[in-house]
């Protein structure tokens, strides 16, 4: 690391055509990103949808990147990734999507900007994006300075399943 990079943490999500190659997808693109290291991913994980109910379960997993990008540079890249693999936005409030990424916590950058909120402003009330990000990093402390684990034990696992290796 040097003081050009920066560390970034994506929650990824998917409910739809065949969600588990999508995150698998999403995770190779990530690695691919210009000035960007992929440093560490999540396992995969199971969760029962947000929002309307008649969709398909979600597959979700968090990814731990280093970078040299600009935050917003960042975000123009995920919804590139977002496009690529086939997502349309039909204005449905979490509604189904081959690949949604979210920048869920940049450096200890805090903004309430519409555009690119950070942290994110529901990380604290998704069990989805917390049980993957505390796989990731164990220690992290979150910008209000809250310890992850602390969150994590304020947060019931109910609705998310870790998926195995072998699935
Ligand atoms: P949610 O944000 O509740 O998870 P969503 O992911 O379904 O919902 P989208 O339709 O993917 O919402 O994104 C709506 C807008 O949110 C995007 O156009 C983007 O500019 C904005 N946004 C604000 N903060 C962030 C962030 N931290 N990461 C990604 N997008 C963000
Ligand atoms: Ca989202
Ligand atoms: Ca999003």
């Amino acid at each position: 690391m040097t003081t050009f990079d920066h560390l970034a943490y994506i929650g990824l999500g998917s409910n739809l055509n065949h969600p588990i190659s999508q995150i698998q997808q999403a995770l190779q693109a990530l690695h691919y990103l210009p000035d960007t290291r992929l440093l560490t991913q999540s396992s995969l994980y199971r969760s029962t949808p947000l929002g309307p109910a008649n969709q398909p379960d979600y597959i979700n997993a968090v990814a731990k990147l280093q970078t040299r990008l600009p935050p917003v540079t960042l975000l123009s890249h995920l919804q590139a990734i977002e496009t690529q693999q086939g997502r349309i936005r039909t204005g449905e409030r979490w509604g189904p999507r081959t690949l949604d990424l979210d920048i869920l916590l940049y450096d200890l950058q805090q903004s309430q900007d519409p555009i690119l909120t950070l942290p994110h402003p529901e990380l604290q009330h998704r069990n989805f994006v917390i049980y993957p990000l505390y796989e990731c990093d164990p220690e992290l402390i979150l910008p209000t300075g809250q310890p992850l684990q602390e969150l994590i034990q304020n947060t019931s696992g109910e609705g998310l399943e870790r998926i195995k290796n072998e699935e």
